[in-house]
């Protein structure tokens, strides 16, 4: 009966409560909670007695039920630093917005805002107007309207315009994008009907043509993406696919992802189409994502017709998929940077793709100074998102030697921010375009944490 005698020296929710760390808590987390954290505390000391091991210590006890409470309130989403070299990276976060974006979310959120409320009639406005004018301006658009991401922007223009309808696309565009975004799946979601035309690798305006020979609700062009096909391919231009559907009175859509209004020729990478192309070549409606090459806060954009504009504003799954105030708010910030011209200079992601490899050397040199270890090599950075599949940027590399680079590389990750960084050879290796310039004392308080050779 050891046992029995050894789970009555446990202590009570109470008198753990009465102690003055438990006085602490409830201060900083709440009783409720605190609470909670005690239960589960004594109840796993008195699983733990009943399999055999000691009675734990009053301060033990306590002490479990703090790392209880920490872990249960630590984010989940966290800030990380990305040494991967890798700009738009989708599975950390995208584009960081740049600072008047962060203002702005920071303004709307802290008070009630203009959101659908019209000041001059004092009576309920719309939402969709907030980045349309914007829009409208930066890109010669008749109309424009901001949904919660691409994927939906392209689902809802579908299934407002095509639905029980044929949509021409081609067989080389039947791509998937990455997350489960299936172009194919998409169109059958929506409920139009899918007609393919062309091959795997070569399409013709010929085939077009034949395909328009029977109604059609429009004809859909689908950024191939992360994906290239190369070798014995064909396809005709944009300008000649649209007038050849603007001959049958059908709408060319054209799904552009990423939606670069700069030439990201300017920054030594191919020539990513633009949204002002698609446009100029005559695209009806134009879809792209706002946190890819645009640089800023998540959200699908649609631009083009005005007439199709109204007819997708009308359809339920637009209230389904509405951006929401921050969104707009930091969307309409990053906007403004490209009316103002100060793109380059404004928004991250263009800042980090124009680094020159001098600068980049200069940065990677001084950390290797300041750690007084690692080296310096050349090395490629990626564009990411989904755009410029095979594309690099020469870049300069912070490399480090080390007997275990997986185990490194874990550290890295534990470190507070956490540190992003990949091994090649053998190396672990550090890219200094990705790292914002104020996380870099982080980075390196980080990179010393780590054992010698
Ligand atoms: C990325 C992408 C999408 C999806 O955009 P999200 O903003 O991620 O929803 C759709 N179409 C294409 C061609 C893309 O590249």
């Amino acid at each position: 009966m050891t046992e029995m005698n050894d789970l009555r020296a446990l202590p009570s929710v109470d008198q753990l409560l009465q102690s003055g760390q438990a006085a602490e808590w409830i201060d900083t987390y709440g009783r409720p909670l605190t609470v909670d954290a005690l239960r589960e505390a004594l109840a796993a000391a008195r699983a733990g007695v009943q399999s055999g091991r000691p009675v734990p210590a009053f301060d033990d006890l306590l002490n479990n039920a703090h790392n209880l409470l920490q872990i249960w309130l630590a984010p989940t989403l966290r800030p990380v630093i990305n040494a991967s070299g890798v700009v738009l990276h989708t599975n950390l976060g995208r584009a960081p917005l740049s600072r008047a974006a962060l203002a702005a979310i920071q303004q709307t959120a802290s008070a009630y805002n203009t959101l659908e409320y019209d000041l001059v009639r004092g009576a309920r406005g719309s939402r969709s107007m907030h980045a349309e004018a914007l829009l409208t301006r930066l890109t010669g658009a008749q109309a424009a309207l901001v949904v919660n991401n691409n994927a939906a922007a392209v689902l809802l223009a579908l299934s407002a315009l095509a639905k029980r309808r044929r949509v021409i696309i081609s067989r080389t565009q039947l791509v998937e994008i990455g997350g489960g975004f299936r172009v194919p799946e998409v169109m059958a979601q929506s409920g139009a009907r899918l007609v393919e035309v062309g091959t795997t690798n070569r399409v013709h305006l010929a085939d077009y043509e034949t395909a328009l020979s029977e109604p059609a609700a429009m004809v859909l062009h689908a950024h191939s993406s992360n994906f290239r096909i190369i070798g014995f391919t064909a396809e005709p231009a944009l300008a000649e696919v649209a007038a050849l559907a603007h001959c049958q009175g059908v709408p060319f859509i054209d799904d552009l992802g990423s939606g670069a209004l700069l030439d990201t020729a300017r920054f030594g990478l191919s020539h990513e189409p633009t949204v002002q192309e698609s446009l100029a070549a005559g695209s009806d409606l134009v879809c792209f994502s706002g946190d890819k090459l645009l640089g800023g806060p998540q959200a699908g954009i649609l631009i083009g017709r005005s007439d199709l504009i109204a007819k997708i504003k009308k359809h339920p799954l637009a209230r389904a998929v509405r951006a929401d105030k921050l969104c707009l708010a930091a969307l309409s910030a990053t906007l403004a940077h490209y009316l103002k011209d100060e793109a380059e200079r404004e928004i991250p992601i263009w800042r980090f793709l124009a680094q020159t490899p001098d600068q980049l050397e200069r940065r990677a040199s001084a950390w290797a100074a300041a750690l007084g270890r690692g080296e310096v090599l050349a090395g490629k950075s990626t564009v990411g998102g989904g755009s410029l599949p095979e594309e690099t940027l020469p870049t300069r590399l912070f490399a480090l030697k080390v007997r275990q680079p997986n185990a490194a590389l874990a550290l890295l990750r534990q470190a507070d921010p956490p540190v992003i960084a990949y091994i090649e050879n053998d190396y672990v290796l550090l890219d200094p375009r990705t790292v914002l310039p104020e996380q870099e004392e982080d980075l390196l308080r980080a990179l010393r944490g780590l054992p010698g050779e």
